[in-house]
């Protein structure tokens, strides 16, 4: 009798369990009056999660919704139409991409479909174009073929010239702004000098290691971020992880640059090897706190020391 109870507790639990990773949902951030963050897994990429392991967000005006960043793939872009419609019962009638990495625009074909018009940078698309049969390669593995082939990279159909476009939509003002560089050359960012607030993309992670993949750049990652401090923002929507503001950004991310530009700086002024170095600076307790610190920040530093010595 005591055994049937257990066995039945434990089978409700597993269910239990189950359901709650297939019910993957977005969360909505409250960032400032009309803004949201649409905050994706902090985690792992997943079939689960639509690979949408990043954080998006939207405008409300009365004209319509500006939606910053559509996700990977259809049932992903699925989901954010879902989660913006919690918020209001205006359609998505703009689309900003910001990122050139898979989860921020993967999704435009799903909103441009149903009328919404992608706003882009040239140099964001050219990145786009320039990383999109490595992104659907990568993207197939996680989420598999069925829904890997339902999808249709489509980028802005006029991208906007140079490294700075003012615009206004539904009567507020917004500024697409190249900072110089970082995670994806060509990532660019959103800037609402009413409220103040800028989606960071993946120039910012905030409460997970951000990674330096083969194609960042560290020098010019720190020198964006340097220029979003310039900006002063109150609110800060990263790439990855909950909104926040200005101090978590530096604490998640512009220290952490900053820290990596110095200290392996500093081991190769010192003549230090690259195996000596990633040992010596493996332990970083100030950036312990973020998600993947163990996967990332040994891997990290190794990537600092071979860009950094490259450019000496
Ligand atoms: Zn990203």
């Amino acid at each position: 009798m005591k055994k049937t109870l257990i066995l039945l507790l434990l089978l409700f639990g597993v269910s239990l369990s189950s359901r709650s990773v297939m019910a993957f949902e977005l969360q909505v951030e409250p960032v400032a009056e009309a803004v949201h963050a649409l905050v994706g897994e902090i985690g792992p990429r997943k079939p689960e999660n639509h690979a949408l392991n990043n954080t998006l967000g939207f405008v409300v005006t009365p004209e319509g919704v500006v939606l910053v960043g559509s996700g990977t793939t259809e049932p992903a872009a699925r989901m954010i139409e879902d989660a913006v419609a919690k918020v209001t019962a205006q359609p998505i009638r703009w689309v900003v991409n910001i990122g050139v990495q898979d989860h921020h625009w993967m999704g435009n074909r799903y909103f441009t479909r149903k009328g919404a018009r992608v706003i882009a940078l040239q140099r964001t698309v050219d990145g786009q174009k320039q990383a999109v049969e490595n992104h659907l390669r990568r993207l197939r593995q996680v989420v598999g073929d069925e829904e890997a082939d339902s999808m249709v990279p489509e980028w802005s159909a006029e991208p906007l010239p140079g490294e700075r476009a003012e615009f206004e939509l539904g009567g507020k003002r917004f500024e697409l702004l190249w900072p110089g560089g970082g995670h994806f050359p060509g990532d660019a960012l959103l800037w609402m000098p009413d409220q103040r607030v800028v989606f960071a993309g993946d120039h910012v992670f905030h409460d997970r290691m951000l990674g330096i993949q083969p194609e960042s750049k560290l020098l010019d990652w720190q020198r964006s971020f340097h220029r979003i401090e310039a900006l002063e923002p109150l609110h800060v929507v990263p790439g990855h992880g909950h909104a926040g503001d200005l101090a978590k950004a530096r604490r998640d991310t512009g220290d952490y640059l900053d820290w990596l530009v110095s200290q392996v700086g500093k081991a190769l002024e010192d003549w230090k090897e690259l195996e000596e170095t990633v040992d010596e600076l493996a332990d970083a307790p100030q950036f312990r706190h973020l998600k993947f610190y163990d996967a990332w920040h040994r891997r990290n530093i190794h990537s600092a020391y071979l860009q950094l010595e490259a450019q000496q």
